[in-house]
This record gives C-alpha cells, structure tokens and sequence, in this order.
C-alpha cells in the first residue's frame, strides 16, 4: 500500500501525519494531494468521511510561505460548524508550523474585531463562511493578491443552501488560481455552476457511493408503535458506545431526548435551538466522550466529523432523499463499520423505494420488543389488512335504530326487521369507510402512518 512518504510531502507535515496516526492515504488523498502540491486545480467527488480535508490540508500547508504575512488560502464551507471542524484539522499542524497564522470568519465571529485586526495584519490562511468572507473581502479587509488557493468544501452544499453567488464572487476576487472543490456529489447543476469559475485539471470522482461504503442500512418496521418508545427499545437491544438519532423536525427533538434520558442512557440534544457557543461546547463534549446518545435535526447530519459513531438512526425517512445520505454518512467513517437504521411503518413505502430505487443497500427488520428480528418479507411481501376505524357516528346511529325498534310493539319478524335497520345502518358506514380509504390511497398513500 502506498505511504503518504511517497507523495513529495515535506517532512514537518509528514512528520504531524505521523503523530496523528494517518498512515496511508485514502484513495482522494491519492489522486488530489499530489496534483494539489503541483498547483493544479481539482474539482473531487469525495463521500462523506473519505478524508477529504487532509486532501487539500496537507497541500495548502506545503505550498504556503511562512515568511510572508499575506493571506495565500481560503477555505471557503457552508457552515460554521464545518468551519470549526476545518480549524481543528489545522490546529495539529500548526502548531508544529512556526509562523502560519489561521483565522476564522462565520457569521458567529466578533466582526469589530476582526475588521481591528485585519486593518493590521492578515492570516495566511482564512477558513470561513461565505457571506462573513465576501464582506471582509469586500471591505479591503481580507486582501486576495497574494492567494495561491481557494478550497470550496461541501460545494453541494454551498450551492444548495443558496451560497453561490457569494462563493463565485469571492472566485472572482482572487482571480486566476488555484481552486480545489471537494463535493459529495457532482451533480449536473453543480458542475455548469461552477465551469464558469474552474477549470480542473484532475476530476476525481472515486466515490461513486455517496457514503464511506461501511455502513450497512436497515429499515425496521415498528408496526405503529410509538417511535420514541421504539426508538429507546432499538438503543437497549443495541447499547450503543455512541448513536445519533435523527428527527426530522427540532420540535420532535425534545420528548425524545426526555425518553431516552428517563430510560437512563446519558443523551444529549443538538437542535438548531442551541446558541452558537452551546453548540460549541455540546460538539466537544460529544468529542470527548460525555454521551451516548445525541438526539438532533439534519443540522447534525451536515458535514459534522464525530469519530466511532456506531449506529445512526432515523425516526422517520427524511423528506429530502439527500438527507438520509448525510445522516448514514455520520456513521462508517473512515474504514469503520456502522450501521443506519431507519424506522418506517406500512404505507410509507413510497419514500423507502425512492432510496432503495437510488440502490441504498436496505436489508429488513422489525422490532418485537427490544427484539430487532430479521423480516425476510420486506416492503413488498406485506399484506395490508382492511380495518376500518369505528365512527362514533356509526354508534350513535345504532342506538337511535334500537331504541326506535325496541318501542315498537313486539310483533311477529320483529327480531328479523331489528336486524335488517341495524345491518342498514352498519353497511351505510362500512362504504363511507370504505370511500376514504379509497381517497387516501389517490391522494398518496397516506393510510397507514403513523
Ligand atoms: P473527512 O472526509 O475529511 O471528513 O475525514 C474523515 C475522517 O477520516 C476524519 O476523522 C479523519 O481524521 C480521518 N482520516 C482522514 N485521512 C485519514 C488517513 N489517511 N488515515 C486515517 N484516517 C484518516
């Protein structure tokens, strides 16, 4: 297998990869870092947890000059969570790096500040948000001539929540250079958005799967049962080091954690709701061990880097099929196994066959219990039974026809005539029931959720 020895990298970084345990290059780190360190520019298509970010790490730091107090990388990431998580990739290297000053701007940073700081001096290498970034940038703040590389991480992202614009502009600004796009998936759109900005002298598209290929995913019927109570009984069956448990709502994110807390697992809860600082000590102590459980929106599900996740799991299919890859791909990181479970109950299969359609590997279960039992019919073997739900109407129309009948004079059929007004009655709802069922089937395979 080859070493990252190989790869012309000079010997402080290759030494910093040593000591944190990196020993060989993952397949992008392969193809990019050595087209990177030549000052080519790369667009790569790279699954979530592929080591993505040493791939343009390792060549920013090896091509910076020290010696010159001038801002020469831009890492340029949808999120401030990402932005922190970039920092702390760097943190290792410089400070074994003597005079490589790295800062970081995100809506959440002291803008006062900065604008102080950067009056006086300038990073060699900024890592940030796009919005914070083009103001600095646009200020005469942050000042490009002397950039030799901008990374766009997540650039799917970027472009999804809408961050384009920004990102070209600050494209534009650094003008002809070096520009390294690592992305989850390539798409059409992303691919014409950015031909305009980069011309890519390697396109690297190794991950074709959208997650590590690690992760084995399973869907597990819990047959109407309440999902919090399932959800708790699938963390006792599988007594997680640390799972994930995604809502697709943050209002859900609130009774859930109160469940799991009560059935006495350690939990934590990682909403949109939380400040930016809380979010900050919340991810480190999720670091460092402090929870088994994190209960969380698709904000945690976004590019966020927790090592030994064992299990993920979804309490419901996520509405957007783009959604259920970044939350898998929170589990099987780098080499590791890991599993995504995803609960759903019949007449939710549409959403399932989308992903199944997308060639997500699902293998089934259900759960009995704290029991998750093979269920070798799957989507497709289950029979939906019929069962109308009773109509209070139906109750007291019944009792009408019986009081009406019991006052009549008890004359010769009259069980016979008693009986027929009450089947009369009981037909006329069962084809009232029947009507809606029908309706919800056209109107999309609403019966049966939960
Ligand atoms: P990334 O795709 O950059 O988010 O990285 C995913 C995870 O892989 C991180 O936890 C890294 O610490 C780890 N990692 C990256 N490169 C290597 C490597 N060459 N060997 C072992 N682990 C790595």
């Amino acid at each position: 297998m080859q070493s990252f020895k190989g790869l012309n990298i000079p010997a402080d970084i290759l030494g910093v990869l040593e000591e944190e345990g990196f020993e060989n290059p993952s397949p992008v780190q392969l193809s990019v870092i050595p087209s990177a360190l030549r000052g080519e520019s790369v667009m790569a298509q790279s699954p979530t947890g592929s080591g993505k970010t040493l791939s343009y790490i390792v060549p920013i730091l090896s091509r910076i000059d020290p010696s010159l107090p001038r801002l020469q990388a831009l890492v340029v990431v949808p999120i401030r969570e990402l932005a922190r998580q970039v920092v702390f990739f760097f943190e290792p290297f410089l400070k074994k790096m003597e005079g490589i000053r790295l800062q970081e701007y995100t809506g959440n940073t002291d803008r006062e500040e900065e604008a102080a700081w950067l009056s006086k001096y300038q990073p060699q290498i900024a890592v940030g948000t796009p919005g914070r970034l083009l103001d600095l940038i646009n200020e005469g703040l942050l000042k490009l001539k002397d950039v030799k590389t901008v990374v766009l991480d997540e650039a799917d992202m970027l472009l999804d929540m809408g961050f384009f614009e920004e990102a070209g502009a600050i494209l534009e600004a650094a003008g002809p250079t070096q520009v390294l796009v690592f992305s989850a998936t390539l798409k059409e759109h992303l691919k014409s958005a950015l031909a305009k900005y980069v011309r890519a002298d390697l396109r690297y598209e190794g991950g074709k799967e959208k997650t590590a290929g690690e992760v084995r995913h399973h869907l597990v019927d819990v047959r109407h049962q309440d999902r919090n109570v399932a959800a708790v009984r699938l963390l006792k069956a599988k007594r997680p080091y640390l799972a994930l448990v995604f809502v697709n709502k943050k209002e859900e994110a609130g009774p859930l954690y109160t469940k799991i807390k009560e059935a006495g697992f350690s939990a934590v809860s990682y909403t949109g709701d939380l400040s930016e600082r809380e979010r900050r000590r919340t991810m480190r102590l999720i670091r460092e061990g402090e929870y088994q459980v994190v209960v969380g929106s698709d904000l945690l599900s976004r590019g966020i880097d927790l090592p030994d996740v064992d299990f993920v799991l979804s309490l419901d299919l996520p509405s957007d099929s783009d959604f259920y890859y970044h939350r898998a791909g929170r589990t099987g990181r780098f080499g590791k196994d890991g599993d995504s479970y995803v609960f759903y109950d019949l007449g939710e299969e549409e959403k399932a066959k989308v992903l199944l359609e997308a060639g997500v590997p699902f293998d089934f279960f259900t759960l009995k219990g704290e029991n998750l039992v093979s269920d070798p019919k799957g989507l497709t073997g289950k029979k939906r039974r019929f069962k109308p739900e009773v109509d209070s109407d139906q109750g007291r129309e019944l009792s009408i026809v019986k009081a009406r009948m019991n006052s009549k004079e008890v004359k010769p059929g009259y069980k016979k005539k008693k009986k027929l007004a009450l089947e009369k009655v009981r037909a006329k709802y069962r084809r009232k029931a029947i009507k809606a069922a029908v309706r919800r089937n056209a109107y999309g395979k609403k019966s049966g959720g939960k």
